[in-house]
């Protein structure tokens, strides 16, 4: 909404990578928060590492058209690193701090809470949503949408 969509679009290609950014990433016509050409909405604000070329891109359209190979998801024995860019306030997040969304580091095993907790558990963590997608950093909303298809980014 306050984010004007059009400044400062920039389309990189491989081997060049885009210097906005604290980590390797290119795309096409990427603005400043990770938006491309082909994802644009308010929310589309994820860049994701490729376990390819361990680079960052705003989407598997991006790759292909920044690279001349194909696209390999990021491997599941490296989800301890970093795999996913906040375009909105540049942290970098583990896969599987981006796949859980819902905890930091580990939750205690063993200690479950009951299902049916859920006022407790509201009251607790008013400020952690659990099912949202949403940077852990800055809370900037990213796109639900993209758990649809999230295989093709990580290994599963
Ligand atoms: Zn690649
Ligand atoms: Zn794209
Ligand atoms: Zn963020």
């Amino acid at each position: 909404m306050d984010t004007p969509p059009t400044d400062d679009r920039r389309t990189t290609t491989a081997p060049a990578t885009d210097d906005r950014f604290s980590v390797p990433l290119r795309g096409v016509a990427v603005d400043p928060e990770t938006r491309c050409a082909h994802w644009d909405s308010a929310v589309d604000v994820v860049a994701l590492r490729f376990g390819c070329c361990e680079t960052y891109y705003p989407c598997d359209a991006c790759h292909d058209a920044a690279t001349d190979h194909e696209a390999e998801p990021w491997p599941r024995d490296r989800f301890d690193e970093a795999a996913v860019l906040c375009g909105a306030c540049g942290a970098t997040l583990t896969a599987r701090e981006y796949l859980d969304g819902d905890s930091e580091g580990q939750s205690p095993s063993g200690n479950r809470a009951p299902p049916d907790d859920g006022e407790a558990q509201r009251a607790a963590g008013s400020r952690e949503r659990p099912d949202d997608d949403a940077c852990p950093r800055c809370d900037a909303a990213f796109n639900p949408g993209c758990r649809a298809h999230r295989d093709r980014y990580f290994e599963v």
